[in-house]
């Protein structure tokens, strides 16, 4: 018997090893100088504005050219969800915040699932237009994947927009072929798992399927990810997302490691993660970049504010669902 319920059901194992992580009471240390790093903030804030971005800026959720990623809109109006196939992942990057020890089970919207048509039962009772595919890494577990793709397909068609959330690293042309043919609408590539090397992006777009890469703004990795935009740029890419970089349980330990600390600003009451110093200054600067460089690729900057939106959305929405 599961120790969580929740109004949708027992809770997959997944989601319960996640909640574990996050129930951690113990957070980073609060960032020195915080008033400064505000101060900060708000003047890179000030010069996007003058070089052009647009978005919401009271949300802190920004793009430099107005083009959302077709997979953000549905889940901006709380009418995406996630279906995360494993925890288990051929990497072990230092933000990654999967539980461990990694594990197969699927987890789907939090619940568990042992059969694509499970999974896609459950989809079926919730009100969404787009679903991510998501590990670990999905790649591992080719028959597993393109059961739910075609599940997906054949019980809700074209309408629903599915993202596969991969690092690329086992991506080949004849795979990305096949995952188009069966219906995947795009590839989320963490280029930031693989030092930023956009080589997958490169065979997913030679292959017709489209190719977004979503990293998170880690600071020491600044430069390195102003180069890798140049690439995708020059590549054609349509799409960057930038997260800000964020401490739950179980990256905790791994992020203090590396001396990283907290943003020095209140918790969200409604996210169980909290965002971490720098991160947004980081992906500010790259916005800049792109900006000033007149990139045709469009950086997007889904922040922890965006998250705290997306979620208080979603419980607004489900409170008129149920009125
Ligand atoms: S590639 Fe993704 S799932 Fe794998 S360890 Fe890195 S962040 Fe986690």
């Amino acid at each position: 018997m599961s120790s969580i319920r929740t109004v949708c059901g027992d809770p997959s194992d997944t989601f319960e090893r996640y909640a574990v992580g996050l129930a951690r009471q113990d957070r980073l240390p609060t960032e020195k100088r915080a008033d400064d790093k505000r101060w900060r903030r708000q003047t890179l804030l000030l010069e996007l504005g003058r070089l052009g971005v647009q978005g919401w800026p009271l949300h802190r959720t920004l793009t430099t050219t107005g083009r959302l990623p077709d997979g953000c809109r549905p889940c901006l109006e709380g009418r995406g969800s996630n279906l995360c196939m494993t925890t288990r992942c051929n990497r072990d990057c230092f933000f990654c915040f999967n539980p461990k020890p990694r594990a197969d089970g699927m987890s789907v919207h939090g619940r568990p699932a042992k059969t694509p048509a499970e999974a896609v039962e459950i989809l079926a009772g919730l009100d969404i237009a787009s679903l991510g595919l998501s590990g670990g890494e999905p790649l591992l577990d080719l028959d597993l994947l393109f059961g739910l793709v075609r599940a997906v397909r054949s019980r809700f068609g074209p309408a629903m927009r599915i993202d596969l959330y991969t690092n690329g690293d086992l991506l080949t042309r004849a795979l990305a072929e096949d995952l188009k043919r069966e219906g995947v609408n795009g590839l989320r590539v963490n280029l930031a798992a693989r030092d930023y090397d956009a080589q997958p992006v490169r065979v997913a777009l030679e292959a017709g399927l489209p190719a977004e890469v979503e990293i998170p703004a880690v600071p020491e990795d600044e430069a390195r990810a102003r180069e890798m935009m140049e690439q995708l740029d020059a590549m054609g890419a349509p799409h960057l997302i930038l997260h800000e970089l964020f401490a739950t349980g179980q990256n905790l330990d791994a992020l203090e490691s590396r001396r990283l600390e907290a943003k020095g600003e209140e918790p969200s009451a409604a996210l169980a993660w909290s965002a971490v110093s720098e991160s947004e200054e980081t992906a500010y600067r790259l916005l800049a970049h792109a900006l000033r460089r007149k990139m045709r690729l469009s950086v997007y900057y889904c922040s922890c504010g965006t998250q705290q939106w997306i979620a208080e959305s979603a419980l607004a929405r489900a409170g008129r669902i149920h009125d």
